[in-house]
């Protein structure tokens, strides 16, 4: 045995390492969470949470503050550090964190969740934090009875537009499909708010401004046309956080990491829970729900592998 191995390492700090650490704590193995950068988790941007059941009208800032803590005074050491590589010797997963610094764990759970995609569209990262931005909640009050773009077609796109059409004059909602894919009730927000108007089949080719944003070039039904706007929300969709396990790992074409229903992956002794699965359903109660099954899955790998029982004489 290593010595300055922990028994269980997880990485990331949201909603599915966070509950990881808490249950792996509770059972009472030493566990160290690698949390990544403060403020990482997605829900820190949910003004208000009103699914999470038994606790309504939840902050997303609040909700992940409570939840670190929870941990850390069940036991996990939490630490504001950042994966960057795993190897794998013998049956260790060791971990290299931002510092230099290395985590032989016997046992590993990742939880790293994802990143908004950003799309490859000229000139965009001119106007970051000057009028485009990924998080309605964070930056909409920027916009206060002005003409924004919200462009995406999913939950994230729909909710935006709605929290958007309470602030600012007129909302465009630019679905890149013909259709939106987001949830029936929240289709039905944005229908029943005045001021969005619903735009299919349309791309964002260019952004254009005098130091703040100011117009966006888009191809509609392949007809060129000009949208005067001063805010533009991408809500594309989420890529995961692998890149550092790229080669380590059975990951799909997208990146996501595949996992049995118990969290295990093909590398015996990780396991992996919350949006980072391949074809998680990505909402804050499945990902706590993903995190406590990897937690008790590795306690079940730490006394079947590591700590086998003795036969009776
Ligand atoms: C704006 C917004 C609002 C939402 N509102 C709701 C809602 O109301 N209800 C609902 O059910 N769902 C909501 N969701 C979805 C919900 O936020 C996610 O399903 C949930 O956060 C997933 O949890 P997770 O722990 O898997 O990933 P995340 O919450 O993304 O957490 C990932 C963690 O990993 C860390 N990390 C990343 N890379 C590394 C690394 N290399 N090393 C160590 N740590 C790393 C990050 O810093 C972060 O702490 C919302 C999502 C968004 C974007």
């Amino acid at each position: 045995m290593r010595p300055d191995s922990q028994e269980i390492v997880v990485l990331g700090g949201g909603p599915a390492g966070g509950t990881a650490a808490l249950f792996a704590a509770r059972i009472g193995r030493q566990v160290t969470v690698l949390a990544g950068p403060p403020g990482g988790s997605l829900i820190t941007g949910a003004a208000e949470i009103d699914n999470f059941p038994g606790l309504p009208h939840l902050s997303g800032p609040d909700f992940t503050a409570n939840l670190l803590r929870q941990g850390a005074e069940a036991g996990a050491q939490i630490l504001p550090a950042t994966a960057r590589s795993v190897e794998v010797e013998n049956r260790y997963k060791i971990v290299t964190d931002d510092a230099g610094r290395h985590w032989p764990a016997r046992a590993l759970i990742v939880a790293v969740g994802t990143s908004p995609l950003k799309p490859a569209i000229p000139g965009l990262d001119r106007f970051w934090g000057k009028g485009v931005s990924f998080c309605a909640w964070c930056d909409g009050g920027f916009f206060r009875g002005r003409r924004v773009a919200v462009y995406g077609g999913g939950n994230t796109a729909f909710t935006s537009a709605t929290i958007l059409s309470r602030l600012a004059a007129e909302v465009h909602l630019l679905l890149p499909k013909r259709f939106g894919t987001a949830f029936h009730t929240l289709q039905r927000e944005v229908a029943a708010a005045g001021n969005v108007r619903v735009r299919p089949g349309v791309r964002v080719l260019g952004v254009d401004g005098d130091g703040a944003l100011r117009s966006l070039s888009l191809l509609v039904d392949q007809e060129p046309a000009t949208l005067e706007v001063d805010g533009l929300f991408i809500t594309l969709g989420q890529k995961p956080n692998t890149g550092f396990l790229q080669g380590r790992l059975d990951l799909s074409a997208g990146g996501f990491i595949r996992a049995d229903a118990a969290g295990r992956t093909d590398l015996p002794g990780l396991f992996a829970a919350g949006d980072v699965v391949d074809g998680a359903f990505r909402q804050l109660v499945v990902a706590c729900g993903a995190g406590a099954t990897a937690a008790l899955s590795a306690e079940q790998y730490l006394l079947q592998q590591w700590e086998p029982v003795l036969p009776r004489r």
